[in-house]
């Protein structure tokens, strides 16, 4: 064996919820499970054996969204979270110039995490704000959803965004009403489309050491927090390319599945490349699509306006556009990913999966909503006749939740991520962060899964809770089914991956709200230890 772990509480999340007390592997898979006097034997010279002194292991969390590079991108970026310390524009504004001064006339300063409802200004930053940090560079600023940023004035001249500009379809240039003139913050694509240009050009002309580094850290931060496995929700051929690298290079530290953003699936699709293509550490997964916005920032297309609004959000794609992607995809033999929030997009995205999947339906390519926060309670019915799957985000309701409250209202706002009743009619559900925009931290979602509170306290659809054990479901065992993995990872048992967390205490024996105060002691990918406190 090369490795066993002992003395142990394994929750081996198997089918009858049996527990252990001791794991052996061999060659990256478990080999066997049982109590220490059955594992024991089985150790040989070259053994190494790890007296857990009663700790809790579990299947290693898999988190079924998550953007990883652009995650590894902003944390190489200037930090401008609250929690970071951030608590007024100034502090913003003097945080860039700090990195402005760094850097050449004419480079890029990107800054990242603030969110306008934790400044205490109470205002929204505007250009004018990051010229008083530099305006020799070009300067963007990502709000902490990734879903709305602001430019410098420098930023807007590169992008060519002036007060005859049209907004873009799907998104918003805000403009100043006296003048026109843009103000520099921008939403949905009149962001990412300038985000996705400016990353490449930045990062993607990096040296490849840098590039590797970037990601091998923002990796270890996701280890740190148990993470063995994560699905890449926005995947271009050139991070395709990177993770193979870093694959080959042995430094990578976790599995990745990537979702294949849509413009570039074309490609794949001309070069033969088959859904499930790849290896145990870098396999190709679905297409990844977008119908819509997100929901605290209100761009997630709802069929009634926004509390205190006459608006109603924003579609990013149209009905007629995603009909033919799904059908080009489906028939590819690719599993479909699309982001769907508000119940609008959400009541297009079904149409468009019925169209090929016809009403009821075994779903064997096993087609996903992401989010899917503002479902109706018809709409579930009609995911549940398809066997739709859906990947969310419990950690948004402590994260976002006040934001969805002050947007939905409370009677609208208790119906979102209604979990409870996904999983009574049948829909399978996974957990995800959707890092950077939630931290990547699967006990958080697990505890935010059963509690349902917000950052300020107050509940959300309590009613829609999950129990302990159907909340770490959704990062090991439900989570694997997403990625055709449930025979291959999501719990312990014999020819598995040897993908592990170990944690100082047992999270199903606690006080739920204490779930996110467990300390992760290690953390294992292929039988190699990854992590270690
Ligand atoms: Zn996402």
């Amino acid at each position: 064996m090369d490795l066993i772990l002992k003395n142990a509480n394994v929750i081996t999340m198997d089918t009858n919820n049996k527990r252990a007390s001791a794991v052996a592997t061999k060659w990256g898979k478990i080999f066997a499970v049982g109590k220490d006097s059955q594992i024991a034997p089985l150790a040989g010279s070259g053994t190494r054996i790890v007296d857990l002194g009663g700790k809790t292991v579990l299947p290693g969390f898999i988190d079924t969204h998550n953007h990883l590079s652009f995650y590894g991108y902003l944390v190489s970026s200037v930090d401008c979270r609250a929690v970071s310390g951030v608590e007024r524009i100034n502090d913003v504004t003097d945080r860039l110039r700090a990195q402005a001064d760094k850097t050449p006339p004419g480079e890029w300063v990107m800054g990242w995490g603030y969110a306008h409802y934790h400044l205490k200004d109470n205002r929204p930053i505007t250009r004018e704000d990051l010229d008083r940090a530099s305006v020799k560079h070009p300067i963007l600023l990502i709000q902490v959803s990734g879903h709305a940023g602001v430019a410098n004035s420098k930023a807007l001249e590169v992008f060519g965004f002036a007060g005859e500009t049209p907004d873009p379809p799907g998104g918003v240039i805000r403009r100043d009403p006296a003048t026109n003139r843009p103000n520099g913050i921008l939403e949905e694509s009149a962001l990412l489309n300038q985000l996705q240009a400016v990353f490449f050009q930045h990062f993607m002309a990096w040296p490849l050491e840098k590039r590797v580094h970037m990601i091998e850290t923002a990796i270890s931060h996701y280890n740190r927090r148990g993470i063995t496995a994560l699905h890449e929700a926005y995947v271009v051929p050139q991070a395709l390319h990177l993770y193979q690298e870093m694959e080959r290079l042995g430094r990578l530290n976790l599995r990745i599945y990537t979702m294949n953003i849509d413009y570039a699936a074309p490609a794949l699709l001309d070069a033969g490349i088959t859904f499930g293509y790849g290896t145990d550490m870098v396999r190709v997964g679905p297409i990844k699509m977008f119908m819509d916005g997100g929901m605290s920032n209100r761009t997630a297309a709802v069929s009634q306006p926004y509390r205190n609004s006459n608006e109603t959000g924003i579609f990013l794609s149209t009905r007629e556009d995603t009909f033919a992607k799904f059908e080009r995809f489906h028939a590819a033999g690719y599993q479909i990913a699309i982001h769907a929030q508000g119940d609008a997009a959400i009541g297009a995205v079904l149409d468009a999966f019925e169209n090929v999947l016809g009403r009821t339906s075994k779903n064997p390519l096993r087609h996903r909503i992401e989010h899917c926060g503002n479902i109706t309670e018809k709409q579930i019915q009609r995911a549940a006749d398809m066997n739709l799957l859906v990947s969310s985000q419990p950690m948004f309701l402590s994260h976002l939740g006040d934001g969805f409250l002050d947007a939905f209202g409370p009677e609208r706002g208790h119906r979102l991520y209604p979990y409870r009743s996904f999983i009574n009619h049948g829909i399978r559900l996974a957990g995800a962060s959707d890092s950077p925009v939630a931290p990547a931290d699967p006990l958080l979602g697990i505890r935010d899964a059963v509690m349902r509170l917000t950052g300020s306290g107050a509940e959300i659809g309590p009613e829609e809770r999950l129990s302990v054990s159907e909340a770490v479901q959704l990062y090991t065992s439900e989570a694997a089914y997403f990625s055709f993995d449930e025979n291959r990872a999501g719990t312990i048992e014999p020819g598995k991956y040897a993908d592990f967390v170990v944690l100082d205490r047992d999270i199903t024996a606690i006080p739920p709200r204490e779930i996110a105060d467990a300390d992760i002691k290690m953390t294992i990918v292929g039988g190699r230890v990854v992590y270690e406190k």
